[in-house]
């Protein structure tokens, strides 16, 4: 790929990169925290590390595929960490990247570029967080993550901006959501202009996605099946209700809410609340 644009070219080759997680730091250690965290898990072979540069040495590229309208999937293949995939949100106003992930390189920063860059990064939660400063310094965007998750940034820097409160606008039509299912600083994004023009909620795996696609569930952990606090799921739920939206975009390639995702999230979290509160009859 090439491109008439500049971007900054890729700096972090050499950091360090969780190899189960794909979190970068800003320097060298003996653990990942965010693997060490009861919601995820170290990997069985031992922490492992890897760097950009040896991503890419292995024959890793970008990928770039349509996720729904307006919507560009962003990620690797093969695949690093879990096999996150982020969204270039195609907006009149600027390009939003919603998520992150492990990976990016040169040929992969021109591609974004020739779809129009990016204007500013938005993460759900710190599973999501890959080289997410890297991603902000070569588009020189600023990262989004919400304060109550500060303490899991792995690579500080003066590109993220904390945000705090219940929602916040980053975007004409753009508003981030502090649902706080999964972590305490969980976001979703939604997306009011969205070329349907019903509107589109982007909630990484703080409402998960789950393969029967007309549903949503919520957990503290995916991979240790913790379920989350019923108390923490209404407040999600009051928080996204005076949002419309037709489609959800979960965490992974293809799993996507097509129609009906308002009604979806509600009536998701109804029929989680009922197995978890309700008593055999
Ligand atoms: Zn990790
Ligand atoms: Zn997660």
């Amino acid at each position: 790929m090439s491109s008439s644009k500049r971007v900054t070219p890729v700096t972090g080759l050499r950091l360090p990169i969780c190899r189960t997680c794909g979190v970068q730091y800003g320097a060298p250690r003996d653990d990942c925290p965010i693997c060490l965290d009861e919601r995820q898990y170290v990997g069985w072979e031992g922490q492992q590390w890897t760097t950009l540069a040896d991503l890419r040495a292995d024959g890793r590229r970008g990928q770039l595929d349509e996720e729904g309208p307006g919507v560009l999937g962003v990620g690797a293949a093969p695949s690093v960490g879990v096999g996150q995939r982020a969204l270039l949100i195609r907006s009149e106003s600027g390009n939003v990247l919603w998520d992150c992930v492990g990976y990016l390189d040169d040929d992969l920063a021109a591609g974004i570029e020739e779809s129009g860059g990016i204007s500013a990064i938005a993460v759900s939660h710190p599973h999501f967080y890959g080289v997410m400063t890297e991603w902000g310094r070569v588009f020189d965007a600023p990262v989004y993550v919400h304060a109550a998750d500060r303490d899991w940034v792995g690579r500080p820097d003066p590109v993220i901006e904390y945000w705090t409160g219940d929602t916040h606008p980053i975007a004409p039509g753009m508003t981030l959501i502090n649902a706080g299912t999964h972590f305490a600083g969980g976001t979703v994004l939604h997306w009011a202009d969205d070329p349907e023009g019903r509107g589109a909620l982007f909630s990484g795996d703080i409402f998960m996605v789950v393969m029967d696609r007309r549903w949503v569930s919520f957990m503290y952990s995916i991979p240790n099946f913790i379920p989350e606090r019923p108390s923490t799921i209404r407040r999600a739920l009051a928080l996204v209700e005076p949002f419309a939206f037709e489609r959800v975009y979960g965490a992974f390639w293809k799993r996507v809410v097509s129609a009906d995702g308002a009604a979806a999230v509600r009536r998701s979290a109804e029929r989680y609340l009922r197995f978890v509160l309700e008593d055999d009859a």
